[in-house]
């Protein structure tokens, strides 16, 4: 998938995800420190790639990406488990450096990073490539499995721009509606 739809698709479900999870008594904070978290989780898969989205997103990012471009093979070990599990190890690590003044609920980020990453695996698993979720094992998984993969969407063709990222867009749309009335007590109390 375009790096596009990934960040729908991620921002749709680690907010998804937090406002399911959060109490009304939660921070702002917290919600935007999600919002980022998601933005970013849905993103970072694709760091094996230099001209995908995370790469422009960050400052010199472009330069950076060619620079680390040549050591990696596209679809690797962060598109497996063992990399859904390094990094949400990391990003446990992170929060817990964060001070309490910030009133961020650090469970509330591990879980919004796990699903938002996880969101990124599994739409790619749709695609005609496959994912090597359980790298090192080098065999690509996908969905549906061969001999079935004729019918995987091809990344960034008709199929993705004209049906799956109006699809998750109005699944944004949809989970911020369904939730507007926490998200509104958390931002304006
Ligand atoms: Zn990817």
């Amino acid at each position: 998938m375009t790096g596009k739809t990934h960040r729908t698709l991620g921002i749709a479900s680690g907010t998804l995800a937090c406002a399911a999870y959060a109490q009304n008594s939660y921070s702002p904070s917290t919600l935007f420190a999600s919002l980022a978290i998601s933005y970013f989780g849905s993103l970072l898969p694709d760091i094996d790639r230099s001209a995908s989205l995370i790469w422009e997103s960050l400052p010199f990012g472009k330069t950076a990406g060619k620079v680390v471009d040549p050591f990696f093979k596209h679809r690797n070990i962060t598109h497996s488990l063992l990399g859904l599990a390094l990094f949400n190890f990391a990003v446990l690590g992170l929060t817990r450096i964060f001070p309490d003044y910030w009133l961020i609920d650090a469970n509330v980020l591990f879980l919004v990073f796990f699903v938002s990453y996880g969101s990124h695996l599994v739409a790619d698993m749709f695609t005609e490539e496959g994912i090597p979720l359980f790298f090192p094992m080098k065999k690509m998984i996908g969905i549906p499995p061969k001999p079935f993969e004729s019918v995987r969407i091809v990344t960034g063709k008709w199929f993705e721009n004209l049906i799956i990222y109006p699809a998750v867009n109005v699944g944004l749309i949809l989970v911020i509606v369904l939730y507007w009335q926490k998200i509104r007590v958390i931002l304006f109390k």
